[in-house]
C-alpha cells in the first residue's frame, strides 16, 4: 500500500510538471567543442540544460560532437528526433563532414528549430546555410565578404557595409537590453528595457541577415571598445519552415544566473519549437534599473571565469 501511494505521489509530481496533455518539447543541446577553454561548454551545457527542464514543458538530451581531430564519420545526430537544437557549439569551416551539414540544413529547412547561443554564432563562417540561419556572426575570420554589419538606427534595423573585420566586445560590463520588438511571442509582456548583468556584448557582427528580425538590442558604448550603436542581441529568424532563435548572450557562468537570460533563452527555445510561447513571465525579470540574478544558477562557490580569449588581431 505504501509502495502504491509513493508511486501515485511520483506520478502526480512529474504530471505536474507538464502542462495537463500536453508532450514534453523534445530538445538537443549540441556541444562539444568552442574557440576555447574561455567558452567552458562543459561548464555551461548543464546550465542551458538545468534552464530547459526547470521550464517544465522541455525533455533534454545532450549530443557532445566529436572533439577537433575526432572521427565524425559515425556522429550521426538523429536530427528527427527533436523539436530544438540548442547550439552550445563552435567550430571551424570543414569541421563537419558535408553528409552533416546536409542532414542538419534538411531538418531546419524542414521546420526544425534552432537556438544559437552566445559563440555558437562563431561557427562556420564560411558554411553559406548556417549563416542564412544565424543571421550575422564574428570572428573566425569573418569580414565584409561575410556580410554587412547590422545594427539598429533609430527605431530601424540598418547595415553598414563597410570594409572589416567582425565580431568585437568590451569588458564584461552589465548593459541595459532595450525590447525593439514587444509584441513577438518571447518578448510579450517583458518590459521594454532591462539590465541584464555583467556580460560579453556582441558587436560589429556580420553576415546575410535575411529573413531576421532583431527583438532586441543594447548600447555598445565607445568607453567601453564598444561601437557607438545598438547592437542585434535577441533575433529570431526563418531559414525554410525553421524557426531559429539567436541570442549573443551568455559568455560564462556569470552571465548565465541572469533571470533575463534564463527567460529569453527558455521562451525562445520553446518558439523555436513550436512557433508559440506559454511560459508566463516570472515575477523576479529584470527591471530596467536592476538586474535579477536567480541563486540556484548562480556559479559554484570558488568558481572563477575561464581565462579570457587570446584572439589574434583580426585583420
Ligand atoms: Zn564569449
Amino acid at each position: 500500500m505504501k509502495k502504491l501511494l509513493l508511486l501515485l505521489c511520483a506520478a502526480v509530481f512529474f504530471s505536474a510538471l507538464l502542462a495537463p496533455g500536453a508532450p514534453p518539447i523534445k530538445a538537443m543541446i549540441l556541444d562539444g567543442e568552442q574557440g576555447g577553454p574561455y567558452h567552458a561548454w562543459q561548464e555551461t551545457t548543464p546550465y542551458l540544460k538545468k534552464m530547459l527542464e526547470d521550464a517544465g514543458i522541455f525533455q533534454v538530451d545532450v549530443v557532445t560532437a566529436p572533439p577537433p581531430g575526432g572521427d565524425f564519420s559515425a556522429f550521426r545526430p538523429e536530427w528527427g528526433k527533436y523539436q530544438v537544437v540548442i547550439g552550445n557549439y563552435d567550430a571551424p569551416d570543414g569541421r563537419w563532414p558535408p553528409e552533416l551539414m546536409a542532414a542538419f540544413e534538411e531538418y531546419i529547412r524542414n521546420g526544425g528549430g534552432f537556438v544559437s547561443v552566445h559563440a555558437a554564432d562563431n561557427a562556420f563562417p564560411k558554411w553559406p546555410e548556417y549563416n542564412l540561419m544565424i543571421g550575422i556572426g564574428g570572428w573566425r575570420g569573418r569580414n565584409e565578404a561575410s556580410g554587412p554589419m547590422w545594427y539598429f538606427k533609430d527605431g530601424r534595423l540598418v547595415s553598414d557595409d563597410s570594409p572589416g573585420p567582425a565580431g568585437g566586445h568590451g569588458s564584461r560590463l552589465a548593459f541595459k537590453m532595450v525590447d525593439q520588438v514587444t509584441d513577438h511571442p518571447i518578448t510579450k509582456g517583458l518590459p521594454k528595457e532591462w539590465m541584464h548583468v555583467p556580460d560579453e556584448l556582441y558587436a560589429k557582427m556580420r553576415g546575410p541577415g535575411k529573413n531576421m528580425t532583431v527583438l532586441a538590442t543594447a548600447y555598445s558604448t565607445p568607453s567601453n571598445r564598444g561601437t557607438d550603436r545598438d547592437e542585434p542581441i535577441l533575433m529570431v529568424l526563418s531559414y525554410g519552415k525553421g524557426r531559429i532563435f539567436h541570442t549573443t548572450l551568455g559568455h560564462d557562468l556569470a552571465a548565465l544566473d541572469c533571470a533575463g537570460f534564463i527567460t529569453t533563452y527558455q521562451r525562445g527555445a520553446e518558439w523555436a519549437a513550436t512557433g508559440k510561447v506559454t511560459q508566463k513571465v516570472p515575477a523576479d525579470f529584470p527591471t530596467a534599473e536592476k538586474a535579477v540574478t536567480r541563486p540556484s544558477y548562480d556559479p559554484p562557490q570558488g568558481w572563477v571565469s575561464p581565462p579570457a580569449p587570446r584572439r589574434p588581431p583580426a585583420k
